[in-house]
């Protein structure tokens, strides 16, 4: 039974997925993530679903990963991998290496392929990981209090693990929004073609179902069709090669952190509180790689 996620089918062919842990902000921790891929999966296989919406309950889409979960190290144990990373307990970069291999970009990459449409309605906050939640969908509606944002490189990491941001802004504004942490508007981001509608709050809901509608009005074969072709054309011009890079550094930025600070962001950008949750974390690490 999910805990952190609510399925719900908003018409016979159209599943919505709603983020619901907004006592945190929908932040992410490992059960909320595969709970999320399990619900994909669920709309997936239904036959007689054409659509998946994915929203989020409260007001804020998703504050990004939560930096207070201490239990991951069980994830393997918890959780059947859907990809093949192992080993998440093993010492140094090869556990945190594996575990983000499967949690971030192995979920991210098989949400960005949903043989089916998908559409992310955003409200709030979309902070960090939360991009992650909305990048992999065919298209975001966002509300006009939607605000985009990733500040990892405060916290001396490159950006999030799924580096979609020059494809989403173009690389100037990827850069500042890398650089200086800018957040992004609603209007900005559908500017800069990252964002298809911005819709007032109280629509969004709405606005979400009723482009679904209109989507599951075609056939299901030519639409998985359409996304395929759309999304060959990243992949075809390097979009896989230049994510591997972008992961391999963000991973040199994690292991320098750890060599340098002792827990695998730099603690000057962390937000106070929260250096002494991931410091455990880490500890935690370390002493279940060594037993
Ligand atoms: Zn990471």
């Amino acid at each position: 039974m999910a805990q952190s996620i609510l399925y719900e089918l908003v018409a016979p062919d159209i599943a919505r997925i709603v983020l619901n842990r907004p006592e945190t902000r929908n932040a992410q921790d490992t059960r909320l993530l595969y709970e999320l891929n399990e619900a994909y999966d669920r709309a997936t296989q239904d036959e007689a679903v054409k659509v998946i919406i994915t929203a989020a309950n409260g007001p804020h889409f998703s504050s990004g990963h939560d930096l207070r979960e201490q239990n991951h190290l069980d994830t393997q144990d918890k959780y059947k991998p859907v990809t093949s990373a192992t080993g998440y307990r093993r010492a140094g970069a090869e556990g945190r290496q594996a575990r983000e291999e499967e949690i971030y970009t192995g979920f991210c990459e098989r949400w960005r392929n949903l043989p089916k449409p998908t559409i992310a309605a955003v409200q709030g906050r979309c902070s960090t990981g939360g991009l992650m939640l909305a990048w992999p969908s065919d298209i975001i509606i966002a509300a006009d209090d939607a605000v985009f944002e990733d500040v990892t490189v405060m916290l001396g990491i490159p950006g999030v693990e799924m580096f979609a941001h020059a494809y989403e802004l173009g690389p100037r504004k990827a850069k500042e929004m890398l650089f200086a942490g800018a957040l992004i508007n609603a209007e900005e981001a559908r500017g800069l073609g990252m964002v298809n509608r911005v819709v007032p709050r109280a629509q969004l809901d709405e606005a979400a179902l009723t482009l679904a509608k209109q989507i599951a009005l075609r056939p299901s074969f030519a639409l998985k069709l359409a996304k395929q072709a759309v999304n060959n054309i990243q992949d075809a011009a390097g979009r896989h090669a230049a994510q591997a890079t972008a992961f391999a550094m963000h991973h040199l930025a994690h292991s320098h952190a750890m060599e340098v600070f002792g827990i695998p962001v730099d603690p000057g950008g962390v937000y106070k509180g929260r250096v002494e949750d991931i410091r455990q974390g880490t500890d935690a690490i370390k002493q279940k790689a060594q037993a």
